[in-house]
């Protein structure tokens, strides 16, 4: 039987290569609903392509100037709401949550509550709502998350057959983007296009400032405390280049467990989909004798605060993640419109964090107040 996939954020990179993933294991996955935020006739033109019956644009008002004749045959969902309608479609199998930002929280939600399995690329539903996935997807007998983001996606693989308590640490990988080994004093002056120049990952605008700030290593590090059940003292970042080992796993008897792979989404996607089955892919191995050696060094914490800050934000817990993540998603588009310094985004992170309160075991609803809390203020502080 064919699995039905929902792919939420289609035009963006990971829904792009999802698309071609799916493409290419055309006999096990057939794409039913697809979402773009406004890109509607990319959005459009793929679902012509992969025969998706329903499409959902979250920004509704991008369908102007499309000739309604296009979307003939089409059912079509309007609004950031409709986001939730599409992943909990009762054909859908399997929800690719590739959303950008705080965005893609409710339809993980959704999605789960629905006992489908998530296959989640948005780090943010974790980092903002972990306690809460995590229980509708033990509560359910289907639904279930399996990881998209490559590091989690390598540790999960590393961790999986191993017996209960043996897993001591594991250690993530950053490539550390494009502004590695600069200090704080050259880093004040770099712009928004530098950012831009990932050494390794190609992805969309967001991740990849995150990437330049580390502060997408700081949204993994909360993802992996959730996913694997480690403390924030059992998981460490290290940075590595060459972006050819995704994670580690260090296990009670002194074994590291690796996982390698050349950096392509592909591989990621196309195992949170064919899980617990490894399919024939379509991506080569590294060719380790060309790239000759993988190295490995600490991150430079001073110069890139982002990091130390979601440890912080992490441990302390509550609804802080949720503020971390709100205040960064702000700065960087604050970043993105040149209105504040690349060296700001930290200090908006770290001054929000700061003036925000602390919640213990917040409802969904204190998390989403936090999330809302957070943005104003992150969005009024001085440049
Ligand atoms: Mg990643």
């Amino acid at each position: 039987m064919l699995k039905k996939v929902c792919i939420l954020g289609a035009t963006g990179s990971i829904g792009e290569s999802c698309l071609s993933v799916i493409d290419s294991l055309r006999d096990r996955f057939t794409v039913c609903a697809l979402s773009a935020c406004k890109k509607a006739e990319k959005l459009l033109a793929a679902a012509r392509a992969c025969g998706a019956g329903h499409i959902c644009l979250a920004q509704a008002d991008a369908l102007e100037g499309i000739d309604p004749g296009r979307l003939d045959g089409l059912e079509l969902h309007l609004g950031r709401e409709a986001l939730s309608e599409l992943a909990a479609l009762a054909e859908v199998d399997i929800v690719v949550n590739a959303l950008v930002g705080g965005v893609g929280l409710a339809p993980s939600l959704r999605a789960l509550e629905e006992g489908k399995r998530l296959a989640l690329a948005n780090k943010e539903s974790l980092v903002m709502a972990g306690p809460r996935l995590l229980g509708l997807a033990a509560s359910s007998r289907t639904a279930q998350i399996i990881p998209v983001d490559s590091e989690h996606s390598a540790l999960f693989q590393l961790v999986k057959d191993q017996p209960e308590k043996t897993l001591e640490k594991v250690i993530i990988t950053a490539s550390g983007g494009p502004f590695r080994g600069y200090g704080r004093k050259r880093l004040e002056t770099v712009s928004f296009s530098d950012s831009l120049n990932h050494p390794t990952w190609s992805m969309g605008p967001k991740i990849t400032v995150d990437s330049a700030t580390l502060a997408n290593k700081g949204l993994e590090v909360i993802e992996a405390h959730f996913l694997f059940g480690l403390g924030y003292e059992n998981i460490e970042v290290l940075v590595h280049p060459q972006s050819i080992v995704h994670g580690m796993a260090v296990f009670n008897d002194g074994t590291v467990l690796g996982h390698m792979g050349v950096p392509d989404m592909r591989i990621p996607i196309q195992y949170a989909l064919t899980y617990p089955e490894r399919l024939v892919g379509s991506v080569p191995a590294p060719d380790f004798a060309a790239i000759g050696s993988l190295t490995f060094e600490p991150v430079d914490r001073e110069s890139f605060p982002c990091l130390g800050l979601a440890y912080e934000a992490g441990m302390q817990a509550g609804v802080a993640t949720a503020v971390y993540n709100a205040a960064n998603e702000v700065a960087v588009e604050r970043f993105s419109r040149e209105e504040i310094r690349f060296t700001r985004i930290a200090d908006i992170i770290e001054k929000t964090l700061a003036a925000a309160e602390k919640i213990d075991d917040p409802s969904l609803e204190q998390i989403l107040q936090a999330d809302k809390w957070a943005r104003d203020f992150a969005g009024r502080l001085g440049a």
